[in-house]
């Protein structure tokens, strides 16, 4: 059970990610993510099925066309094995959790919570990427964010009787895009509207799973953020003007706040002998 269920959400993490590898390509040209179907950017050759396997097909062809041998980049069996990897690790933080349940609406509560981390995982991984391309977080992928999560975490706080973090998720979200929002009126070059519609989402996610999670996951955007761009800048990869998408420091401090949010909060307020 505690291996067999982690390995077979990876796998489907891993076809999860293959699918992200095209919201990623084409969600930035605005085009469709269902049709056409895969084909070489090379030689116009349709992907085979047999050769869109995740990870297994780019490494049995060694990242080439079967066709005309034109290289595929290695971001796409990186990206699926990325996904499958967070599926993994989500499965064996909430398998723990889903098997402490004694009621079928509580088993439920935890089934939903999990479905929300494993969708805002995706998302997570499809912004990054896109951010680091583009420099943009299309509305495409961030709107739907809040009616989805809204949806999922409403509904597990209705099945488990916790009206309270529902509540929490309601205000975090709130309190992070109106933080967001002020930064972005008084430092406009700094932060983007895109930021701003990402910072509710995330904060969304971060108030459900409580007040902790939100402090640390909101400062660790800035905390991560700040010291690679430092960094960059030393290693004068980057000067103080260029534009380093905030996105993934956002998403990557979320993921701060959601897996260690509450130790460090008690290790920060301990330091200072306040419990
Ligand atoms: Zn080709």
């Amino acid at each position: 059970m505690t291996i067999v269920v982690p390995t077979l959400v990876g796998v489907f993490g891993a076809a999860i990610g293959s699918f992200l590898n095209v919201v990623i390509h084409r969600v930035p040209l605005g085009v469709s993510i269902v049709r056409p179907p895969s084909a070489c950017a090379a030689c116009a050759a349709p992907v085979r099925p047999y050769d869109n396997i995740p990870i297994v097909s780019w490494l049995v062809l060694r990242g080439r066309c079967r066709d005309c041998a034109a290289p595929f980049s290695i971001r796409y069996p990186l990206i699926e094995l990325a996904t499958a990897l967070a599926f993994a690790a989500i499965a064996v933080i909430q398998l723990p959790a889903l098997l402490a349940t004694t009621t079928m609406t509580d088993a439920l509560a935890v089934l939903l919570v999990t479905t929300a981390l494993l969708y805002f995982a995706s998302i997570s991984i499809a912004l990054t990427a896109i951010d680091l391309d583009t420099h943009r977080l299309p509305d495409a992928i961030v709107l739907p964010a809040y009616p989805v999560l809204a949806a999922l975490l409403a509904a597990a706080a209705i099945a488990a009787g916790d009206l309270e973090s529902a509540a929490r998720a309601a205000a975090g979200a709130g309190i992070l895009f109106a933080g967001y929002f002020a930064l972005a009126l008084i430092s406009p070059r700094g932060m983007g509207m895109g930021d701003v519609k990402l910072a509710g989402v995330i904060g969304l996610v971060l108030g459900w799973f409580g007040w902790a999670a939100l402090a640390v996951g909101a400062l660790a955007a800035f905390i991560l953020g700040g010291v690679v761009g430092v960094a960059l800048i030393v290693a004068r990869r980057a000067s103080r003007n260029t534009g380093i998408p905030f996105g993934p420091w956002m998403l990557g401090g979320a993921w701060v706040g959601i897996l260690l949010g509450e130790p460090i909060a008690r290790g920060y307020l301990a330091l200072f002998g306040l419990n």
